[in-house]
């Protein structure tokens, strides 16, 4: 049966796959979701000798229907080509017995490239499939690093613009000036006074704003979301589940069938929920510990069964996992109501309007997959500079809480089951953070002397990503409020 998709809002209407990605987010506002999810067509053991691209392919047929077998193919070798520095595409590295999956080899250093470098492929393949002629205007909001990977992505793509709002000051320095130097008429980046959360509340309204739509309808130009509730940032992300455990096998780390665990340092939920959907594949995954930050609403939300965004907003070392409004979460409890799009509506009502909501104890059974886990500010340094005094392997901040969670859980359970981490981005994005964690002394350096200074002590060339940004001019200075992103939007597609 051929993979359809619908709104969790609304589960009557099914469209495809490439109609799905082309829209982004439902027009009631729901997310789309697979109607079921396939199991994978080829066993582990013959998995194991294909490549990232051959498990690519073998992955997202079974999710993406509508794309014939060409034009698949054709946007996975556009996307896993040399912008990656390794032709492994998704490394694993053996550190303390755990195995980091290592997500950050593309063109931006950070795991959001693995979706991001194919997104813009799979968009204008779908906008050609379904005789789309709008031109296709990108609407983002970032926590950092959605941004720039969403900004390489699409710059210079015939028939595309991309605007990316990101909060003023909720992003490193780094991850600051990657966006600012990007290149490209079809893009721009503004920042807002106001948090994470404020720019992707003023992007979703933008998205449901009627009003505009027809505007830009006018003017022969449609929005499409990047953001990690498109499905085809999804499915891209499920494939290196699979690509990890076979992997694993092949090097005869585990033996087939083994269970193993899936930690992942999360934020908007996205990147757990495809591992969550590589274990409904028939990945053999025991536990998806889900590891927050000091922001643990996810935590509490597995420990109580409340999902309650009123708290204060923390900025901390790890700003890509700076959520308190965990988008793609929706889809799980879409999904842990029995597909019921009634209750999935009712319950984000509640989110928007009070902040809170609580799920039945029925719904919270469907949770037993997940493990939620949480690291402060302190555990995070601590674990950096540990595992790099021990080992000499340098985590940058988001994956050192996936790494700290990880040790608690062993510690508290005592499961011994052969353990994946992901590893969502490169020290050199974090550097600050991650030199201050390993010795306060560092503080003193400019940031890129740190660059030098880490990979001389971390014993790691310094990525293409950042020796670019070292000379390249600013591009963008637009900063705006809250109230005045619709203004801006229409002044830079020129509809003023
Ligand atoms: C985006 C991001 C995360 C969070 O991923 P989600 O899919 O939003 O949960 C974690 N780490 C890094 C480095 C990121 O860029």
């Amino acid at each position: 049966m051929e993979v359809q998709y619908s709104s969790t809002r609304n589960s009557g209407k099914k469209i495809t796959a490439s109609q799905a990605i082309l829209q982004g987010l439902s027009e009631d506002g729901g997310l789309f979701v697979p109607d079921h999810i396939p199991a994978l067509s080829l066993s582990m053991r013959e998995l194991a000798d294909r490549n990232y691209q051959e498990t690519a392919y073998e992955v997202m047929k079974l999710l993406l229907t509508d794309f014939t077998e060409e034009e698949l193919k054709d946007c996975i070798a556009r996307a896993y080509d040399s912008k990656f520095d390794t032709e492994e595409i998704a490394p694993l590295v053996e550190a303390e017995g755990a195995y980091y999956l290592e997500l950050f080899h593309g063109a931006t250093i950070a795991f959001k490239d693995m979706a991001l470098s194919i997104l813009p492929h799979l968009m204008i393949t779908a906008a050609k499939k379904n005789h789309v002629d709008r031109e296709i205007v990108i609407l983002t909001a970032t926590s950092g690093d959605t941004g720039k990977a969403a900004l390489a992505g699409f710059a210079g793509v015939a028939g595309t613009k991309i605007i990316v709002f990101y909060p003023k000051n909720g992003v490193s320095p780094i991850q600051e000036k990657q966006m600012v130097t990007q290149k490209g008429d079809n893009t721009f980046v503004v920042g807002i006074h106001g948090n994470f959360d404020d720019a992707q509340t003023g992007v979703k309204q933008l998205f449901n704003d009627k009003e505009l739509a027809g505007e830009m309808a006018a003017c022969g130009l449609q929005f499409s979301s990047a953001n990690s509730i498109n499905i085809g940032r999804l499915v891209p992300q499920v494939v290196y589940y699979v690509y990890a455990y076979a992997k694993l096998l092949k090097e005869e780390k585990i033996a087939d069938g083994e269970k193993i665990n899936v930690v992942v340092p999360t934020g908007n939920f996205g990147n757990i929920l495809a591992a969550f959907y590589a274990k409904n594949m028939g990945v053999p995954i025991n536990k998806l510990i889900c590891a927050s930050n000091e922001n643990k609403v996810l935590y509490d939300f597995f420990m109580t069964g409340e999902y309650d965004r009123n708290r204060e907003f923390k900025l901390t070392s790890s700003p890509s996992m700076d959520i308190l409004i965990s988008s793609n979460l929706e889809r799980m409890i879409y999904r842990i109501a029995g597909d019921d799009a009634d209750q999935t509506g009712k319950l984000m009502k509640a989110l928007s309007e009070q902040g809170v909501y609580h799920v039945t104890e029925e719904m919270k059974e469907g949770l037993s997959d997940f493990h939620g886990g949480f690291a402060d500010e302190k555990e995070t340094a601590e674990r950096i500079r540990s595992l790099y005094e021990d080992t000499g392997y340098v985590l940058d901040t988001h994956t050192a809480v996936a790494s700290a969670v990880y040790q608690k859980y062993a510690a508290e359970t005592g499961d011994k089951t052969k353990t994946v981490i992901a590893s969502t981005a490169s020290p050199f994005k974090f550097t600050r953070s991650v030199m201050n964690a390993i010795d306060q002394k560092y503080d003193a350096m400019g940031d890129f002397e740190l660059v030098d200074e880490l990979s001389k002590i971390g014993n790691v060339k310094i990525p293409k990503a950042i020796e670019e940004i070292r000379t390249a001019p600013v591009l963008h200075d637009h900063v705006c409020d809250r109230t005045e992103m619709k203004a801006v939007v229409k002044q830079f597609l020129g509809m003023e």
